[in-house]
């Protein structure tokens, strides 16, 4: 697991396809699928580790 920092992860939706990858590999549950886009359903669980970040194959995600 990443280590915490003040960034937080930001989607593109544009870009997403709905894999899902960044939902099953963030630890505090903060990442769901809603309407088939990763969306963030519970923002202050989100350590900023960058797990998510680090998973999307796609880069679908910045750290900001
Ligand atoms: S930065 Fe870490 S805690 Fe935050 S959403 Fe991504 S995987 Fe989860
Ligand atoms: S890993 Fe990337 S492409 Fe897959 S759901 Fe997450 S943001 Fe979307």
């Amino acid at each position: 697991m990443g280590e915490p920092s003040d960034k937080r992860p930001v989607i593109d939706v544009d870009e997403c396809t709905g894999c899902g990858l960044c939902v099953d590999v963030c630890e505090q549950e903060v990442l769901d699928l809603v309407d088939d886009i990763a969306s963030i359903v519970n923002a202050e669980a989100c350590t900023g580790c960058g797990d998510c970040f680090d998973e999307c194959p796609v880069e679908a995600m910045v750290m900001q």
